[in-house]
């Protein structure tokens, strides 16, 4: 046990065998939890970087079997929000403090690559000192060049499992790891700060899959690793599926802060849905980021990705009062810059 601690305190990294028995027991979280927080307080101190998220459209042409907003969802009502409405969540979270605004939304056709550039143009010209970051699914690199002329400097595309076999049992045909990989390194290349990152407990995962997404995430070398268990969704075919546990998703949060000392960890929605201090348990394990919701409070639970989503009944500066207690009762501080990666 000892051995495998320090290998990934001094070496930030073990051998195959090793991770993989990290991964199957809940013997070394104690270490791993106060190890990560020791590196994360190295590197970042208690910084906790915040990023508004603003949904701006629950439309979708992919059907991923988890995804409560895939297109074979019909129960559910879709909403896209335009120009103004958009511009005026970020003016909201401006007014917060946040110096980020991430735009996540399904793969929406109405979005064309022009309009996604003028809304990018409107924000950059608006708040000209905020990142922006875009999270809007697979797309060729022309147009992932194109938005990043446009103003934008951040994309969140989590690869969702490495693993192929494992991609197809959670995706139709029509999409793939290998192109969702593409993407990932197009995007790098291009100049984005990336965000990737993985599902805990979607069905079918193994320890093999997970090893696989810390060894294909090593080799992507991210800025950013959103992680979080997998919920089932009403009117999917993974409805009645487990969801993924609280336990293993705090333990892969320390690894990760272990394997990327740098890594922007976010401790996401999906956390703080299965366990009402989830997101604090996450900051205590690795974290150091938190995305609050800067989405209108009308639009918010038809952004429907699993059941029980929090914060669906709140205004944006709720969010904001409601994040900064749990970020102090962890034990941690809430920081409103721009919240760059810091390579070491
Ligand atoms: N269309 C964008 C945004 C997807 S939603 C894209 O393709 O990247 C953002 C993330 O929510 C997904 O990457 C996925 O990891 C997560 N997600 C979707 N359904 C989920 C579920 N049922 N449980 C937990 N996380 C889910």
């Amino acid at each position: 046990m000892n051995e495998y601690m320090e290998k990934l305190k001094d070496e930030h990294d073990l051998p195959d065998e090793a991770m993989l028995s990290v991964l199957r027991t809940d013997a070394f979280d104690d270490a791993l939890f106060a190890a990560a927080d020791a590196v994360r307080q190295r590197v970042y101190g208690k910084a906790v970087f915040v990023r508004g998220l603003i949904e701006f459209t629950n439309y979708c042409k992919n059907d991923c079997y988890y995804c409560g907003i895939r297109c074979s969802n019909k129960e559910i009502q879709r909403y896209r929000l335009d120009k103004e409405t958009i511009l005026a969540c970020c003016a909201n979270g401006y007014t917060l403090g946040y110096r980020t605004f991430v735009l996540q939304g399904g793969e929406d056709p109405y979005f064309t690559d022009a309009r996604i550039c003028d809304l990018v143009q409107a924000i950059r010209t608006s708040f000209p000192d905020c990142a922006i970051t875009l999270s809007i699914g697979e797309k060729s690199r022309d147009s992932y060049r194109a938005f990043y002329e446009a103003g934008a400097n951040r994309y969140l595309l989590r690869h969702e499992t490495a693993d192929n076999a494992h991609y197809a049992s959670l995706h139709p045909a029509s999409l793939s790891a290998e192109n969702r990989k593409r993407c990932l390194f197009d995007l790098k290349e291009i100049g984005y700060q990336v965000g990737s990152g993985f599902m805990v407990g979607s069905p079918g995962q193994t320890a093999e899959n997970l090893l696989a997404d810390l060894r294909f995430l090593q080799k992507l070398d991210p800025d950013m690793i959103g992680i979080g268990p997998f919920i089932p969704a009403q009117n999917t075919p993974f409805a009645n599926e487990n969801a993924g546990s609280l336990a293993l998703t705090l333990r892969l949060l320390a690894v990760l802060r272990l394997l990327f000392p740098h890594a922007l960890l976010p401790a996401t929605t999906a956390l703080g849905t299965i366990h009402p201090q989830g997101r604090e348990m996450g900051l205590r394990a690795g974290a150091n980021v938190v995305m609050p919701n800067l989405s209108p409070t009308e639009t918010r639970e038809k952004y429907a990705l699993y059941d029980n989503k929090l914060c669906t009944g709140e205004e944006a500066a709720e969010c904001r009062a409601c994040l900064e207690t749990r970020v102090r009762t962890a034990g941690y501080e809430i920081v409103t810059d721009r919240g760059d990666v810091r390579r070491g």
